[in-house]
């Protein structure tokens, strides 16, 4: 099978066209800002009408959904990392400074 490709916009290496035909990225894996999505396991219904699914989220979702698990149980919040690939040369105090929360 022969892939057609088309430059990256951003470091113009070779991606395959249909990365931007059928998804929509103009940027190759390696130049994307979208960080992994992540899964949860929910339980639902009770009883005999139990069951279990599974629920994607983005990075985003997922960040705000573990601070509200958290918050609901009375934990301290969960240390942020700042996310050093999209630095914007702002922060000059290093690498993973942990932040504290606001409401
Ligand atoms: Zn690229």
């Amino acid at each position: 099978m022969n892939i057609e490709m088309i430059p990256c916009i951003k470091c113009k290496q070779d991606m395959p066209k249909l990365r931007l035909e059928k998804y929509g990225y103009k940027s190759c894996v390696n130049c994307s800002t979208t960080g992994a999505y992540r899964a949860i396991t929910t339980v639902n219904g009770e009883g005999d009408h139990t069951w279990n699914d599974i629920q994607l989220m983005t990075p985003e979702q997922y960040d705000s959904y573990r601070r509200l698990e958290a918050s609901t149980r009375g934990d301290k919040p969960i240390p942020e990392f700042n996310n050093y690939d999209e630095d914007d040369g702002s922060n000059l105090q290093g690498p993973f400074i942990i932040q504290e929360f606001e409401d």
